[in-house]
């Protein structure tokens, strides 16, 4: 379905980036990319506190600052805020003053906008090196990609976004949706519909939805990982 989906991928994307967590079985991550945005994102979080499920948010510094107060509800509801960049440029094409730079004005307008430190970056369009990412995590971030994304940009249906999830969506899994857009606001309307489905899904399944955090504290093993990382112990 998509390069994320490839075997070959998939495999090479685990060396460097947080695709899932294996010895997690009784939750999933939800995450939520290029927000926030004003039509999208409050009705997001207002699914999220029904099914008491939590989410991790990778924001783009624009939408931080045009969208504050939106924001500042999903920390106080409990949600985690995390890096997505400021210009979403794909980093195959940027150079490391770049990377800085883009990972420096996320990270100022999530701590303008609520005071909160991110620790988790998502490269824009999910494709970075594994140098790039250690570099990122010289800078003080783990980088993060998922295992599960139905594509819900292109908006193939709200029918088609909930099979694509549920048929892949299993413990430990990080679920990549997109509350927002590099454009500003855009049409999320498929995305929230099929949020609502796949809540109940896992309600019925038995699993609970959870920030990348919450999904990382579960596994001290993974936990311990990131601290290497993050201290430049791990190449
Ligand atoms: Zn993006």
């Amino acid at each position: 379905m998509t390069l994320l989906h490839s075997p070959r991928f998939s495999s090479w994307a685990r060396g460097h980036l947080l695709c899932r967590v294996d010895s997690v079985s009784d939750r999933v991550a939800l995450t939520f990319d290029d927000g926030p945005s004003r039509g999208a994102t409050p009705h997001v979080l207002d699914l999220l506190a029904r099914h008491e499920a939590h989410a991790t948010f990778f924001t783009l510094a624009p939408n931080v600052d045009r969208l504050p107060d939106v924001v500042r509800r999903a920390v106080d509801d409990g949600h985690e805020l995390a890096l997505h960049g400021d210009l979403h440029w794909p980093l195959p094409v940027s150079t490391p003053g770049l990377i800085r730079r883009e990972l420096e004005r996320s990270a100022a307008a999530v701590a303008r906008a609520t005071g909160a430190t991110a620790r988790h970056y998502r490269p824009p369009f999910g494709f970075m090196a594994p140098s790039q990412a250690r570099f990122v995590a010289r800078a003080g971030y783990r980088s993060v990609l998922g295992d599960v994304y139905p594509e819900d940009t292109y908006r193939p249906g709200v029918d088609t976004i909930v099979r694509r999830v549920m048929t892949r969506l299993s413990g430990g899994s990080i679920l990549i949706l997109h509350d927002g857009s590099p454009f500003g606001e855009a049409d999320r309307s498929q995305t929230v519909a099929a949020l609502a489905v796949i809540l109940e899904s896992l309600r019925r399944s038995g699993l609970r939805g959870v920030s990348i955090a919450e999904l990382l504290a579960a596994a001290p093993e993974e936990s311990r990982e990131t601290d290497a990382i993050l201290r430049g112990g791990s190449s």
